[in-house]
């Protein structure tokens, strides 16, 4: 069985309004488009910063700038006005995790995919706050994010981990560390490890400047080595990117030797054949 949970139902652009994209309608082509792709586990994954809730989290700028969206009325009209499973794409915020895990357990998701997007006030993978503005070496910038992934993983707020290695999205145009990069994933996977969290593999990345698969062949090995379960997404933004890549990653993942992937219902978590 094929998957696709960490999907948004619309563009990360503006004039993207909830009342436009939140329609049984987008939902069918969503699900039209997963059919065509063969994929029969398909979920949502809003950004929360789109919600005005997440301003109860964090504060930041680029959270003010997007933050409009009514949480309840998204959840409502997936559970009553689509079929697909219910889930977020929820920030990992170091310090804020008590304020995350209010907005959370306040809902019923069926999964909840975290992600790290920014360390402190420096965005990771876009160009306004950028995390590369600020004049740090790679080797602490990596260091630094793949900390905070292992601290995403053990703070208990999610279900999947996303685009675990994302600090390489703009492949050669940000600074890259010259060490043997297994040095910075080691934190992440021990933390996956201990958490016994599911670990995504994402095809996102084949879409970005970097054009290659979020976890890295060395990190997806070092992660089916520690026996962490694996997630499969694409990160969609439209409905012509659901399981964009898949032929790809199923080779990847062939690869490493995995056979089965996490489903997700009520945030309980079993494992299927890729079939
Ligand atoms: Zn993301
Ligand atoms: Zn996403």
């Amino acid at each position: 069985m094929l998957t696709d949970y960490h999907v948004h139902l619309r563009p990360d652009e503006d004039d993207t309004p909830a009342e436009r994209f939140f329609t049984p309608d987008n939902a069918g082509r969503y699900r039209t488009a997963a059919e065509e792709q063969g994929i029969a586990e398909l979920g949502v994954a809003e950004h929360v910063y789109r919600f005005s809730a997440a301003l109860d989290v964090w504060e930041h700028p680029f959270w003010h700038q997007w933050a409009r969206d009514d949480i309840d009325a998204y959840c409502g009209f997936v559970r009553e006005e689509t079929d697909l499973r219910l889930g977020i794409e929820a920030d990992f915020i170091a310090g804020r995790e008590d304020q995350m895990a209010n907005l959370l357990d306040a809902r019923e998701w069926d999964f909840v995919v975290g992600s790290v997007h920014f360390l402190r006030e420096h965005s990771i993978d876009t160009e306004d706050y950028s995390v590369w503005g600020a004049g740090e070496s790679p080797d602490k910038v990596w260091r630094r994010y793949f900390e905070t992934v292992a601290e995403s993983a053990m703070s208990g707020l999610y279900d999947v981990i996303a685009h675990p290695d994302l600090v390489k999205v703009w492949g050669d145009q940000a600074p890259r560390p010259d060490r043997d990069l297994r040095f910075f994933y080691e934190p992440a996977v021990e933390a996956f490890a201990e958490a016994g969290i599911a670990v995504e593999v994402s095809t996102a990345g084949l879409r970005k400047p970097v054009g290659e698969i979020y976890p890295a062949l060395p990190y997806l090995d070092m992660v089916v080595d520690a026996g962490c379960p694996i997630a499969l997404s694409s990160d969609a933004h439209l409905p012509a990117h659901l399981g964009f890549g898949y032929e790809q990653a199923l080779e990847l993942l062939g690869e490493v030797g995995i056979t089965e992937l996490a489903v997700f219902e009520g945030r309980t978590r079993r494992m299927e054949p890729i079939g």
